[in-house]
């Protein structure tokens, strides 16, 4: 999300003609792919400036700051850990930081937060502490009361999950507005250290690129109670359907996480037990089924990646199924993903399987 009236401009970080992913290493003129401008209710959001195939990399940024998931669970972790990453950028950064968009509640809880806090650099301190030669300093001291609200207020409104163990405020991943229904998916690329921006499926020009905030198999309810800090209602055409739409949606999103949660136990299961080697006939066709779910919901980003990932025991996929697995990473998180790679070699390893003996 956007506070600011800036127009920017996305450039075409896919490289489709030299296979080169590495968007540092392009020197060619590249295609804008998106801008940004004023969605309606929305204040900005970002727009396709032209049809994007599925799959299209819209951009891959390195975060303005990164913190650990861990450190910043607790309000004074997260203070910490984001007032220290902030103060280690340089001014063209913090001013792109000062553009992201603060949510009223994270800014009104930021401010309560903070001014619970004693301080060194306030009247809060006795006149003796203050004189004191062994009073401590804040290593925050430079950042007023207000401004150090607001980063808190920015950095818990834009934080992105990366991997589970890292977190991280990017600039222009910021600027995607949310949707039940997203288009585009994110993925951290620990080769690139960025974090990655993919198409999920056809868009036409003018239309909105959006990401969600909020895990998507959650319910309705539950996806706007979680939108809630952000400060708006989504709008988006599953949550503004009639109700008896909406519920079945919610029933779709249900089986698929329903599926997924049994997946993940069979191949828990699998890799302790060696004689576990096959899917079941029942698992296979509740992997078909979970595919048309997550077609029909639209969701066919990092869900579809991770259904077909979760549905076959590693080391003994076959051809087929690591091809849809292939499939699906190259679409929402791009060739040079490890994870990618590591399926193409799988793959390569079936195609082939004398390879290793011959060379
Ligand atoms: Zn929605």
């Amino acid at each position: 999300m956007t506070s600011d009236s800036q127009t920017i401009v996305g450039m075409d970080t896919s490289a489709p003609t030299t296979g080169n992913n590495d968007p540092q290493e392009q020197t060619a003129p590249t295609p804008k792919l998106f801008e940004i401008r004023p969605s309606q209710g929305k204040g900005l959001g970002i727009f396709a400036v032209r049809n994007l195939e599925r799959g299209t990399r819209l951009l891959a940024e390195a975060p303005l700051i990164i913190v650990t998931a861990q450190g910043v669970r607790s309000p004074e972790g997260f203070r910490t850990a984001i007032l220290t990453e902030f103060l280690k950028l340089n001014a063209e950064q913090q001013g792109a930081f000062w553009k992201l968009a603060a949510s009223p509640k994270r800014l009104s809880e930021a401010k309560e937060f903070i001014s619970m806090l004693p301080s060194v650099n306030d009247d809060h301190w006795s006149t003796e502490a203050k004189a004191s030669s062994e009073r401590p300093v804040s290593p925050f001291a430079p950042l007023s009361r207000d401004e150090q609200s607001k980063i808190i207020a920015i950095g818990r409104t834009n934080i992105f999950g990366l991997d589970g163990t890292l977190d991280g405020v990017c600039n222009e991943a910021s600027r995607f507005n949310h949707s039940c229904t997203p288009n585009a998916d994110y993925t951290w690329n620990p080769a690139l250290k960025k974090l990655t921006v993919h198409t999920v499926r056809k868009i036409s020009a003018g239309d909105e690129i959006t990401l969600t905030y909020v895990p998507v198999l959650e319910s309705r309810a539950a996806r706007r109670d979680a939108l809630e800090p952000y400060g708006f209602e989504c709008d988006c055409d599953v949550c503004t359907a009639d109700a008896r739409l909406w519920m079945l949606s919610d029933e779709r999103r249900q089986k698929i996480y329903d599926i997924m949660q049994s997946f993940m136990h069979w191949k828990a299961m699998s890799k302790e037990d060696e004689d576990i080697t096959e899917p079941t006939l029942d698992q296979k066709r509740l992997l078909e089924e979970a595919v048309d779910l997550v077609e029909y919901e639209r969701l066919e980003g990092k869900t579809l990646g991770i259904i077909y990932f979760l549905s076959f025991k590693e080391g003994h996929g076959d051809e087929l199924h690591l091809q849809h697995l292939l499939e699906a990473q190259q679409m929402y998180q791009g060739d040079d993903h490890p994870d990618t790679q590591k399926t193409k070699k799988e793959l390569s390893e079936i195609e082939h399987p004398f390879h290793h003996i011959t060379d």
